[in-house]
């Protein structure tokens, strides 16, 4: 029986950083054999997750300035790397995105020109192409030395169960794996389905959007652009449930497609808090975030 010697639920930033230290490690302090690490994600987007992935797509912002986001020495790598490539990761923000990136980009020019980030509520998919190529490349680099030897697995995690001195991990499709430790990193907890079970109900005169990111978002503001057409011109009322990130690069989405937009006739968004995220900002924790992170 192949077991492993960790194995990541889970394959989102956490996990690329993680697995970025444990490279670092084995780098610093090699040991004979090769250690081996699984990755498993239900997703095939791998190292990025939902926030900077293929599954919120290329014209979503960050929800903070770049200054409240990273901590300074990884921001100054990113940086670097960003200003390499800036010109064409704009090209792909502009491509996929709509009016508010067209925007954006006009707004934000002297800064970007002259490399100065650390303001700006950047595109999320520069983050999430930054971290993908950078664990890429530092995995391949030790599996090329010998120093350890990955798995990918994409596929769901249903449990985990303690066997003597192991974990077996069972997955969706009833393959089960074998690890010494495991690290749990799902990210969110699931989404939590109303009305039905079903992730995308169509019904007369309504559509329902159980999961934002089933599939990707643009493929759901596709399913809502079919919808809108089909009314005809009715009047048609958006109700967003949850108002954290997703339900402000949801609202962010509709604005973004000028098309859509303006065969909305009104949205309401339900929140426990009543408030958006930063819609109260907090100035004591913009000033000293950065520092103590
Ligand atoms: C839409 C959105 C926008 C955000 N924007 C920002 C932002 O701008 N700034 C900020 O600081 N934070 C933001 N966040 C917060 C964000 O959650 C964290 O910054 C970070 O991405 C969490 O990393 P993670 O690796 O823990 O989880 P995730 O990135 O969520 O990764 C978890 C991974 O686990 C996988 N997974 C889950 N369950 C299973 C299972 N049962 N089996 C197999 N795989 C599974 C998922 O497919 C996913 O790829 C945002 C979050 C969301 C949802």
């Amino acid at each position: 029986m192949k077991k492993e010697n960790i194995t990541f639920i889970g394959a989102g930033i956490a996990t690329a950083y993680a697995l970025l230290r444990i490279t670092q490690i084995l780098t610093e302090q090699p040991i004979n054999i090769p250690f081996r690490v699984r990755i498993i994600d239900k997703s095939p987007d791998f190292f990025a997750g939902i926030p900077y992935g293929d599954r919120s797509g290329k014209a979503v912002l960050l929800i903070n300035a770049l200054n409240n986001f990273l901590p300074p020495d990884e921001r100054l790598l990113f940086v670097q790397w960003l200003d390499e490539r800036k010109e064409s990761l704009l090209d792909e923000f502009l491509e996929h995105g709509g009016e508010q990136a067209k925007i954006w980009v006009e707004n934000n020019r002297p800064f970007i020109d002259s490399n100065n980030w650390n303001e700006l509520y950047i595109p999320r998919f520069f983050f999430g192409r930054f971290i993908r190529e950078k664990t890429v490349s530092e995995l391949s680099r030790c599996e090329n030395a010998g120093l350890i030897e990955m798995t990918y697995t994409n596929g769901e995690v249903l449990d985990v169960n303690k066997e003597t001195n192991l974990f077996k991990v069972i997955l969706k499709n009833e393959i089960s794996i074998y690890s010494e430790n495991i690290v749990l990193s799902i990210g969110s907890l699931p989404t939590r389905k109303i009305f039905k079970e079903e992730l995308i109900i169509k019904g007369h005169g309504y559509l329902v959007l159980n999961d934002i990111y089933n599939k990707n978002l643009s493929f759901n503001i596709g399913l809502i652009k079919e919808f809108l057409r089909s009314r005809n011109g009715k009047a048609t009322n958006v109700l967003v449930i949850g108002a954290n990130a997703s339900g402000l690069e949801t609202l962010y989405s509709f604005v973004d497609h000028i098309d859509l937009n303006d065969k909305i006739t009104s949205y309401t968004v339900l929140s426990s808090h009543g408030l958006m995220p930063d819609s109260d900002i907090d100035y004591e924790k913009e000033r000293t975030l950065s520092q103590n992170l």
